[in-house]
């Protein structure tokens, strides 16, 4: 086999440059919060991929069984017949599911492919087709899921034209609406649902809205969590109007939050449930939730996929479901999110770096630090998709430097922290302080 320095001159040479990379390395291994590089290096790893290995890599129980369920059937088609993987999982999510009345399910591969299908089931349930979303939402990279995404121009500059019938209403966070840090979050809902109404009024018909889109933790967007307030607000106006409400759990679910599902802080039913992501732990898995009258409305044929609920992904998320319980993983989320708000409001309300950060906000272990500069004053979110981020992005890469993986949000200047749920008081008082570290060597 080639050495790494070979492989690296492949990457560089022949994959596509379309891709985004914070580092030219190749991980060579992945054990619970940290992975190690081809160099021999291991880091900490504060991303689990995007939101993904949320029980950290490789997590053994659901290594072994994805192991085992490969040594006796690795893909069924479920337009064929049921797998019992398939049917073991809905056993499981059943009881966690944040409603009762969320009972039927469809599942997919990918987070964007999950998202589509919600639009489609949308309009198939409504008639209708328009679907309202949020600024800054992220729903995926396909083409239905790239029309539904509002968080920076760069995901589909020169792709158009996209899916049309989407309309963008501001998320409740004052860069949306042009307002300074300090407004009331009651302000920000209200003038938010102001913009909605005038939408049904001006631009979308409530007869021609199918769905109201929303992530109930805004995610890519600056990881801000939808006040319970306006959620209850959505479900209303959804209510008043026959208007699917769905939400987008891919990255906020399972767990994320220090809840089950981020839709539980509000006690907010959605018409449909997206989720992905921690679902499987890093075996591609996604899926639609929603309830039965509406399920027994599609017919048989009108949705599927050849990999859709693969057997080994859905393995991989029975057992993710038990540890989940069988390891406390919540109750271990919800310590360690205590742990890392007291690290960064310490270095919030710090003398020397503390006037560099303007937020610390989040839910469980789904947390965002939004730094000062001057793209916070509003009108100017100072920033293009040419030039890069500077704060955040330099902090992010510091701690890389540092030996700890931290991503940054789309825009503005946010870095945000999505360690392990399981990760363990010591590793995350030492991601806690890389993060001071690099905060306070980075100039400003
Ligand atoms: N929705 C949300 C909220 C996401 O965070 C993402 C991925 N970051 C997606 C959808 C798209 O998922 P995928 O990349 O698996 O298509």
């Amino acid at each position: 086999t080639s050495s790494s320095e070979a492989l690296l001159r492949i990457g560089d040479r022949h994959v596509t440059k379309g891709i985004g990379r914070l580092t030219e390395a190749i991980i060579t291994k992945g054990e619970g919060s940290y992975v190690t590089l081809h160099d021999g290096k291991r880091m900490l790893d504060f991303t689990c991929g995007i939101g993904v290995t949320s029980l950290g890599h490789c997590h053994p129980k659901v290594s072994k069984a994805a192991a085992e369920q490969c040594m006796s059937l690795v893909h069924g088609q479920v337009s064929i017949a049921y797998h019992a993987p398939y049917l073991q999982l809905i056993e499981k999510l059943l009881p966690v599911m944040p409603h009762p009345s969320l009972d039927s399910f469809f599942f997919w591969n990918s987070g964007s492919e999950a998202v589509e299908a919600s639009i489609k089931m949308a309009r198939l349930f409504t008639g209708r087709q328009n679907v309202i979303v949020m600024q800054g939402a992220y729903h995926g990279r396909t083409y239905g899921a790239m029309a539904l995404t509002k968080s920076k121009t760069g995901y589909f500059d020169g792709t158009e034209p996209l899916m049309p019938g989407v309309f963008t209403m501001p998320f409740p966070y004052w860069h949306q609406l042009g307002l300074s840090p300090s407004t009331s979050e009651e302000e920000l809902v209200n003038r938010s649902l102001y913009q909605l109404e005038l939408l049904l009024v001006q631009q979308t018909a409530p007869s021609r809205t199918a769905a109201i889109l929303i992530e109930p933790v805004l995610g890519e967007g600056g990881y801000v969590p939808a006040p319970p307030s306006f959620l209850k607000s959505l479900r209303e106006i959804a209510d008043r109007h026959d208007i699917m409400l769905i939400f987008d759990e891919v990255q906020c679910g399972f767990g994320r939050t220090g809840k089950y599902f981020a839709s539980e802080y509000s006690g907010v039913r959605p018409d449909m449930m997206v989720i992905a992501k921690g679902i499987a732990n890093g075996f591609p898995l996604s899926g639609v939730v929603t309830r039965k009258e509406l399920n027994d409305r599609l017919k048989p044929g009108s949705m599927g996929g050849t990999y859709a609920g693969n057997a080994v992904a859905c393995a991989a998320g029975v057992a993710c479901a038990d540890a989940m319980q069988e390891d406390h993983v919540l109750e271990n989320a919800n310590e360690r999110s205590k742990e890392l708000f007291s690290a960064l409001k310490s270095l919030h309300e710090s003398p020397a770096v503390g006037k560099h950060i303007l937020d610390v906000r989040g839910l469980g272990l789904m947390v965002g630090v939004e730094f000062a500069s001057p793209a916070t004053l509003p009108y100017d979110i100072g920033y293009s998709a040419d030039t890069p981020k500077s704060m955040a992005s330099r902090v992010s890469r510091k701690c890389i430097d540092k030996g700890m993986y931290l991503l940054t949000t789309s825009i503005y200047e946010v870095v945000r922290f999505i360690p392990p749920l399981n990760i363990s008081k010591e590793d995350m008082a030492k991601g806690c302080q890389i993060f001071a570290e690099a905060v306070e060597e980075v100039p400003v």
